[in-house]
């Protein structure tokens, strides 16, 4: 029998009876069970969960940068058992546990109703990066974040689904800046054993391994498995002794080596992936390409129609019925092309097993198949072989039509090929403790059921069910938060730099100064220094007596990107400024966990991507249901998200001749708004010290962008229109 709340919380002397009527066997079925919760990341969305862990043991859980597995791993069964036999405890442990046990087997789910066709037949979802949460560091930037949100959704709503990608034992790497503000890379290797994954295996309890050909040997891969909440990801991992050491360093990092790494590590992802499913006995009905990475996988599709004796047409006509295809960036950098050695060099065993020759498969990745001046291109591959494409915002979609129009020959104007949907966050997942709390208590337990609903968000929050005093109340703990967890990371990096830490760093930043959020991949088009443009400016900024503000960054640049690396520096030069000391702040290290801090404690988001390079852009939805207002260039989901009074518009819904051009009139934009309406807004008080106006822009912020932007939204968008829908 189960204890039920009331009759666990008795003080004195029948305590000593309570803890009788916790049996041993209570007490190793709440063991085993925190055991499981441990491996399924649904607790990375609840926050009681992930309270438990921490209090198991707050340093292994910053140790391990919050991972419950670690957590298990460190604490003792003898521990656990004395710890559990504190009826309190013990009573947070089932509550959760139950409640985790009733996510996982509910039952009318918005997918057991609208996507029933999918039942048997799950969406397969390829992605190279998963951004689940920062202890599983198998994500670079914002692809990431949106695939592992994805996940989370389809969890939600309850969608047949599972994921697809690569487990890179040495991850992204970590960031450290140098005394000259120079980033380095640092790799450490995870050990899977303290991470969430399970080792796929068969029936038997064998480890499942597949084999791929990749150049002209054959390449063994295993699986690990994550739980999602209820939909699993597998990861791919060629870190095998069978495999030669070349072939075993082949998913050791994100995105990591040269071109023939690159190649090696997309046929892993697709084809791969493809074995996996068939390994395990996963039939899915829809394959989804989130980027070109994956693309591989309709050729390994075509290989079994082929090898089932279908002609061509007939495989190819097959392959197409059952892939759909996202693509995510308008630079042309971003999009994978391999030469024709190269191919020839890594499909060589593949096109043995397939029978089709080398130029054969090149013709699949070229927009006209005979031309070889053409290289082979995954984006070309993945459109050509796919029922339906989309783009991440609707200008990315336009954008993405005009960038690959030469395959489009007939297309008339009326539907257009590349469609859009666009980004979300899964938002329990971003929502700040602090703000979830928030939520539970003004708008009841239940409102994160409630996300999509337009109509719930206007009535609760326009209707003014939170009061202003709550609401400044919500933003001023939450700046709180981000500062004292700044001053404690820069305290971090002033001793790593041989500082003593001490003094200077409880007086950087202020929890009273508007503060301004700067944070993601410092690719160059998004322009991390454009603040910085007109220097005598920026510095009138930081140090007004009455009205100043305070800006903190954070971001990585890709590894061989010395251009985006000369954009931190810049930055790092900024925070060593006297004139600036302690009012701008770089954050190093920045993943899911900085970013938390950040998008609940700015006030206002700024974001510059250089248009309409930026394709959607996510870590502004995230700031909202914190009440942070979005600062950004009419670029990706913000042009569609502005109305004029829920955020700021930087520049123009249109793009200069020149990106020198374009910069100086955005720079210009942005520090006209932020002197004349946004620094003023913010600091126009009433008696209560309340800045009531800044709120009322907050409020409408939030009625109008939280039921839109989440991943909820965009799973049921993504299964409506292209999972269940096949094209005409
Ligand atoms: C949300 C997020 C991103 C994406 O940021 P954008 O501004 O949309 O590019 C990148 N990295 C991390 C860690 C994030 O949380």
């Amino acid at each position: 029998m189960r204890l039920a709340a009331a009759q666990v919380i008795i003080i004195g002397d029948e305590r000593t009876v309570v803890l009788k009527r916790m049996s041993d066997k209570q007490i190793e079925h709440a063991k085993s069970e925190l055991h499981e919760l441990a491996r399924n990341l649904w607790w990375s969305w609840n926050p009681s969960a992930q309270s438990i862990f921490q209090e198991l043991s707050p340093f292994f859980w910053e140790h391990s940068n919050h991972n419950p597995v670690e957590v298990m791993n460190w604490i003792s069964g003898s521990e656990l058992h004395g710890r559990l036999q504190d009826p309190v405890f013990f009573d947070r442990v089932s509550s959760v546990c139950k409640t985790f046990r009733a996510y996982m087997n509910q039952k009318g789910t918005w997918g057991s109703k609208n996507a029933s066709p999918l039942k048997k037949s799950p969406v397969a979802y390829f992605s190279a990066e998963f951004g689940l949460h920062e202890s599983l560091r198998i994500y670079s930037g914002g692809l990431g974040i949106l695939s592992g949100d994805h996940a989370k959704s389809a969890s939600d709503l309850g969608l047949p689904f599972v994921g697809i990608s690569l487990f890179y034992r040495q991850g992204y790497f970590n960031q450290q800046i140098s005394n000259d503000g120079w980033q380095q890379e640092l790799y450490p290797v995870y050990d899977p054993l303290k991470l969430p994954l399970t080792l796929v295996k068969d029936k038997k309890g064998n480890p499942v391994v597949c084999t791929i050909e990749i150049n002209g040997t054959f390449v063994a891969f295993q699986a690990w498995a994550v739980h999602v909440g209820r939909v699993t990801v597998y990861l791919l991992d060629t870190n095998l002794p069978q495999n030669d050491d070349r072939s075993r360093e082949i998913t050791a990092h994100v995105y990591g080596g040269d071109q023939t790494t690159r190649i090696a590590q997309e046929i892993v992802l697709g084809i791969g992936g493809v074995r996996l499913l068939r390994a395990i006995g996963t039939n899915p009905a829809v394959f989804h390409m989130n980027e070109g990475h994956s693309a591989f996988l309709t050729l390994e599709l075509l290989r079994e129609q082929l090898q089932a004796k279908k002609s061509l047409e007939k495989a190819e006509a097959y392959v197409k019925d059952r892939c759909v295809f996202t693509t995510h960036t308008p630079v042309p950098a971003g999009h994978d092309r391999f030469s024709r050695d190269l191919m020839n060099t890594a499909f060589h065993k593949f096109s043995e097993v397939s029978g089709l020759s080398i130029d054969h498969l090149m013709g699949y990745g070229r927009i006209r198949p005979a031309d070889i001046n053409e290289t082979f291109c995954m984006t070309v591959l993945a459109l050509k072989m796919s029922r339906a494409a989309n783009g991440v915002s609707e200008l990315h979609g336009r954008t993405s039509v005009q960038m690959w129009k030469d395959l489009y020959p007939d297309w008339n104007k009326d539907e257009d090929p590349i469609g859009s949907i666009t980004n979300g966050v899964h938002i329990n997942g971003w929502a700040s403790p602090t703000a979830s709390q928030f939520y539970s208590r003004t708008l009841g337990p239940k409102w994160h059921e409630r996300i999509r609903d337009a109509k719930y968000w206007q009535k609760s929050i326009e209707s003014k069910k939170i009061s202003d005093a709550e609401l400044w109340a919500l933003r001023t703990s939450l700046r709180r938060e981000l500062i004292e967890f700044a001053r404690k990371r820069l305290r971090e990096q002033h001793l790593r730099h041989g500082g003593d830490g001490l003094g200077v760093y409880e007086n950087f930043l202020s929890p009273d100064v508007l503060t301004i959020g700067f944070a993601r991949r410092f690719a160059t088009y998004k322009r991390a220094p454009l603040f910085f443009r007109d220097m005598e400016w920026a510095i009138r900024m930081l140090n007004n007596k009455e009205k100043p503000v305070q800006i903190i960054f954070a971001g990585k640049a890709h590894p061989r990107d010395d251009a985006g690396k000369h954009f931190i520096q810049e930055i790092i030069n900024m925070t060593k400024r006297l004139d600036m000391f302690g009012k701008v702040v770089f954050i190093e290290n920045y993943d899911i966990n900085v970013a938390r801090y950040l998008v609940s404690g700015s006030d206002v988001w700024l974001n510059t991507p250089r248009r309409p390079m930026e394709a959607c852009g996510t870590s502004g939805e995230k700031v909202i249901l914190h009440g942070g207002l979005n600062v950004s260039t009419m670029d990706g989901w913000w042009r569609e998200a502005f109305d004029g009074k829920n955020g700021w518009a930087v520049g123009e819904d249109a793009t200069a001749p020149t990106d020198h051009e374009q910069d100086d009139k955005d720079a210009y934009s942005l520090r006209t708004i932020l002197e004349t309406e946004i620094i003023s807004l913010f600091y126009d008080r009433g008696k209560d010290g309340i800045p009531h106006a800044w709120l009322k822009r907050v409020r409408h912020s939030m009625a109008s962008l939280i039921p839109q932007y989440n991943t909820d939204r965009m799973v049921v968008e993504y299964t409506k229109k292209y999972y269940l829908q096949k094209k005409k």
